[in-house]
């Protein structure tokens, strides 16, 4: 049983246009409802590509689904000359609840610092939406058996400034980089350790109380066959699901794992 509700979190990358995206949410919350998904039980939210978001708001409020959305990144400043950047202010318009920071795809192809990641958590704060913190680290630093350094690192580097009931909402996402998209999945015993690590640093800046109470997902070629397995690791709160997340029918059976 979990203290924690967990969450099944897809994010759909630069995939789905408006017409495919609503296509897929909607055969998700079918399959979902057909299966009579327990929403309070098992949230599931799904991160689609900007252009996307208006179009989910829509079915989202018309079918009335359960289903939470967020985006894949938001700006740290709010308005101005920021040409090709979004406001978290636009994104809490949209209904937003979450938004994904410092996915392992911004940080290599945007050079996104973890004091970047900071002031986009910070920048999420503003506008009431909570953010999902993805931290990681890439095959070298495995082989040289730095992975727990290097991500508490990059966990400290974007959490340092926030008050402990900021760090009960936050959602953070272990994905190791080698792990993302390339059909190598860690053990769920590397996820659960890691997931250890981060609620253990969690409490050390904070305290363990505040550390119970944070989500920790687990995220990496994550699918249907292994997500059970996955989530048997005390501290592993949910996964978050790239490319299995574009299939309906695989993406609900994750989130129905306890079947
Ligand atoms: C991701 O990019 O967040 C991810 C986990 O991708 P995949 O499931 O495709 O490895």
């Amino acid at each position: 049983s979990f203290d924690r509700t967990p969450l099944i979190a897809g994010n759909w990358k630069m995939n789905m246009d408006h017409v495919q995206g609503i296509a897929l949410l909607q055969k998700l919350a079918w399959t979902l409802d057909d299966a009579k998904h327990d929403h309070d039980r098992v949230e599931v939210a799904v991160f689609p590509p900007f252009t996307d978001l208006r179009s989910v708001q829509s079915l989202v409020e018309a079918d009335g689904l359960r289903v939470r959305y967020g985006a894949q990144d938001l700006s740290d400043k709010d308005s101005g000359a920021y040409t090709g950047d979004v406001s978290g202010q636009f994104l809490a318009r949209l209904g937003c609840t979450y938004v994904l920071v410092g996915h392992s795809e911004r940080r290599t192809l945007h050079g996104e610092t973890d004091a970047l990641c900071a002031a986009k958590i910070a920048a999420a704060h503003r506008h009431g939406l909570v953010p999902v913190l993805c931290v990681g680290e890439g095959l070298e630093v495995r082989q040289a058996g730095e992975h727990v350094g290097h991500t508490l690192e990059q966990l400290r580097g974007a959490v340092a400034g926030l008050d402990a009931e900021r760090v009960a909402e936050l959602v953070v996402a272990y994905e190791p980089v080698w792990a993302i998209g390339t059909g190598e999945v860690a053990g769920p015993e590397d996820a659960q350790e890691m997931a250890a690590a981060i609620r253990a640093e969690l409490a050390d800046l904070h305290d363990a109380r505040t550390a119970a109470r944070t989500r920790i997902l687990y995220g990496g070629s994550a699918k249907a066959a292994n997500a059970a397995a996955l989530l048997k690791g005390r501290d592993v709160d949910g996964l978050l699901v790239g490319g299995a997340s574009l299939d309906a029918e695989e993406f609900a059976s994750i989130a129905r794992f306890e079947q």
